[in-house]
């Protein structure tokens, strides 16, 4: 059925047929009500608690993602082509139920572009960005705040620039796509909304943190996945397991408890890290104990008495230098570096911008401060004196410090120099070589150790996203809080080396 061919009373007969669907293939009627891409992901568990206990509120941290969301689609949303004489564009409002019919309608009208648009097909439901028409079918759009694509020469990918998206074909872009679950979901279903209609393309837009730039994909390929993660709900746990996003649940309340009379492995080891002794029969943090296996026993007994630290036998204190800097670098999403803290001194030294990212501000800030490194790495080197740059962990800090060379302009080969020589330690190896704890060697869990405390103590990543966007805007105390986080942060290396330095005293041998 095309778009042209749809009469008044086709409309109504379709709209019908949309409500009171015969059901997809392969999807049910699920006894936890109806779910979308996101529930697919994750915990599965939650959707039982959420029948269970309907009137948890959000926790702060999911509303701010929520936020985070709502921001990036109104972004692209003013992207977008407004109508034309020639382009008609809607966009949707309403309840969930007048969003669900008006799509259909806008749909049935032909219009090019049809914003916030929702199908809803027994088991599932999906909230769309966007629709866009191509010929007689559309293609769902979805906004994401996740990296989409990877700039990679040898790779294709189409792509059109977000403010021709309806208007102008794709081309070739040279971008590798990245796979992430949910984007993925949520573009099988957007398509399997059309299919219901018989308007889908067989493709779709993705447009992730460069909000500029619309991907377009083959729908297809997520749906041997999305169908497969579908099938998951028929069998829902029973019992809650600890994984990383209990942190941030609103659910933990109800599934500590229940884990701790368990004594549930995953106290101790979340997600997937107990997995190969479950197999083996072991489902307690007692119970590893018990079996007497080595390391994993002795840092289960470690958790059991809230030890956080044991020290290997391979310890050793990392390099010192007679100049140090500790050095923590603060990104944005994927647009870019906008803090460089640096501890030398006794002194914190930010170098930071509040511009938006991607443009002269980030450039020059990012030249003062490899200008003030390499020259008092330089004048150290001069005197005939060792110079050591530190920071924890430095995945990071070494992609902002490539990409922002190459962004601005200074030679690659300065900054490989710099990352490969013995002046930049990266602590995080230290630290691993020389011990082991039951939370892991996270900054967070190693500095208190040693005797460091954050002015903040729940101020961790996510909290900084949602401060930096508020101090773009010019909140100031936002901008206040991002440095003092940056500032510990600095200090705690400098603390850890210190303390490792003197042997790390107070810690039992592994
Ligand atoms: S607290 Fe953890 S186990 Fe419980 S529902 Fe949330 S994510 Fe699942």
């Amino acid at each position: 059925m095309g778009i042209s061919s749809l009469c008044f009373v086709d409309v109504c007969a379709f709209i019908v047929f949309q409500l009171y669907p015969l059901g997809l293939e392969g999807v049910r009627n699920y006894s936890v009500g109806p779910v979308e891409a996101s529930d697919l992901v994750g915990c599965r568990y939650r959707l039982v608690q959420r029948e269970r206990y309907p009137d948890v509120p959000s926790t702060h941290a999911s509303l701010a993602r929520a936020e985070r969301a709502d921001a990036a689609r109104a972004a692209v949303h003013s992207l977008l082509s407004s109508s034309s004489k020639n382009f008609r564009r809607v966009d949707l409002g309403g309840d969930d139920f007048a969003r669900e019919m008006a799509t259909l309608e806008a749909m049935a009208a032909g219009v090019h572009l049809i914003t916030n648009a929702r199908f809803r097909y027994g088991g599932w439901y999906v909230e769309l960005d966007g629709l866009v028409r191509d010929g007689e079918a559309y293609l769902p759009i979805i906004v994401s705040n996740h990296r989409v694509a990877k700039k990679n020469p040898h790779a294709t990918l189409p792509g059109v620039p977000t403010h021709r998206l309806g208007l102008s074909a794709p081309l070739d872009l040279p971008y590798k796509l990245r796979h992430h679950p949910v984007d993925g979901y949520r573009l099988a279903l957007g398509a399997w909304g059309l299919q219901e209609s018989d308007l889908d393309s067989g493709r779709g837009v993705v447009i992730g943190q460069d909000r500029e730039t619309a991907f377009v994909v083959e729908t297809g390929d997520y749906f041997e996945a999305t169908e497969r993660a579908l099938a998951t709900l028929e069998d829902l746990p029973d019992s809650p397991r600890r994984v990383k996003e209990c942190a941030s649940c609103r659910f933990w309340e109800f599934c500590r408890p229940e884990l701790e009379r368990m004594d549930d492995i995953s106290l101790f080891l979340p997600g997937d890290r107990g997995r190969k002794y479950r197999e083996r029969g072991i489902h307690t943090v007692h119970g590893l104990i018990e079996a007497n296996l080595g390391e994993p026993s002795r840092l289960a007994a470690a958790w059991e008495r809230g030890i956080p630290l044991l020290k290997r036998p391979t310890f050793a204190p990392p390099r010192r230098a007679d100049v140090e800097v500790d050095i923590d670098m603060e990104a944005y999403l994927d647009q870019g570096a906008y803090l460089w803290g640096v501890w030398h001194d006794g002194a914190y030294h930010p170098f930071v911008t509040w511009q938006p990212l991607g443009g002269a501000a980030e450039g020059e800030n990012f030249h003062e401060f490899w200008t003030w490194l390499t020259e008092l790495r330089s004048a150290t080197h001069a005197r005939g004196e060792t110079f050591a740059a530190y920071c924890y962990s430095a995945h990071g800090e070494n992609h902002w410090l490539r990409s922002s060379a190459e962004r601005f302009g200074i030679a690659q080969n300065e900054i490989e120099e710099f990352i490969t020589s013995e002046d930049w330690v990266d602590l995080f190896l230290d630290v691993k070589r020389s011990f082991a704890g039951p939370h892991g060697l996270s900054l967070k869990t190693v500095a208190p150790v040693a005797g460091h405390a954050w002015a903040e103590d729940d101020f961790d990543g996510e909290a900084s996203v949602n401060a930096r966007r508020a101090a773009v805007a010019g909140d100031e105390s936002a901008r206040a809080r991002l440095l003092e986080y940056n500032c510990g942060d600095v200090q705690a290396t400098y603390r850890i080396r210190e303390w490792m330095s003197a042997g790390a005293p107070g810690i039992g041998d592994l």
